[in-house]
């Protein structure tokens, strides 16, 4: 199984990272790609430039080899619709199950996405908790396809939604952004390295 985690990651944190990484580790995924957004539909443009978003996921890379970074919605510019990527990564694995990872919030806006009811028949879903998100099961599409156990998404490429509990890390992009911005402390919250970039880099100051 490959996994598959978009967003903007402006920039990147724990609260991506460990999640991403448990995932990884307990569905033993043969590979789980973190790709960026260009542009991404439904909010303000990142602040920090593609090339700065993906060079503090490299970053972040060297405190977690087992997640890879992948460009291809940067590469392809405009408006990264996650249908599309889906669509890409299908080709590059035509006989292999795609898992596309998104935390509670991003799965509760999910109807408004591009396409959105492909999405399903290109990946399975996983959806991992993060604080203040309570999982929402009670629409149609969602029960008739939750999963009640990881080993379930092995036996079909895609189709199946599995509410994954990983250790819970109230860190968001935004709190990070505002806390520079400010003039405070944000250690602790993402990869030293990443945090030496921003500084070095005056990013979101
Ligand atoms: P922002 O605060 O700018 O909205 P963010 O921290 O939510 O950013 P994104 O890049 O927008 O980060 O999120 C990418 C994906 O990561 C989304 O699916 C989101 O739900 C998930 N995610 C972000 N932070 C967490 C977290 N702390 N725990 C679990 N999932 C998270």
């Amino acid at each position: 199984m490959i996994g598959i985690f978009g967003g903007t990651f402006d920039p990147i944190h724990y609260g991506h990272l460990r999640p991403a990484s448990e995932v990884r580790h307990s569905l033993d995924l043969d590979a789980l790609y973190l790709v960026p957004a260009a542009n991404p539909p439904h909010r303000v443009s990142p602040i920090a430039t593609p090339a700065q978003r993906m060079a503090m996921l490299e970053l972040a890379m060297t405190e977690f080899p087992d997640l890879k970074a992948d460009d291809r919605e940067l590469q392809r510019g405009g408006l990264s619709y996650t249908v599309d990527t889906l669509q890409s990564f299908r080709s590059d694995y035509p006989q292999t199950a795609l898992v596309l990872l998104m935390g509670t919030d991003a799965f509760e806006g999910i109807e408004s996405w591009h396409q959105w009811q492909r999405l399903p028949e290109l990946a399975h879903l996983i959806v991992m908790q993060r604080p203040g998100w309570e999982p929402e099961s009670s629409r149609d599409w969602v029960a008739e396809r939750i999963a009640s156990s990881a080993s379930e998404l092995a036996t079909q490429l895609a189709g199946r939604i599995l509410f994954y509990p990983v250790t819970p890390q109230a860190i968001s992009a935004t709190g990070i952004r505002e806390a520079l911005a400010a003039g405070g402390q944000v250690s602790g919250m993402l990869p030293q390295p990443v945090l030496d970039y921003i500084n070095q880099n005056h990013i979101y100051r």
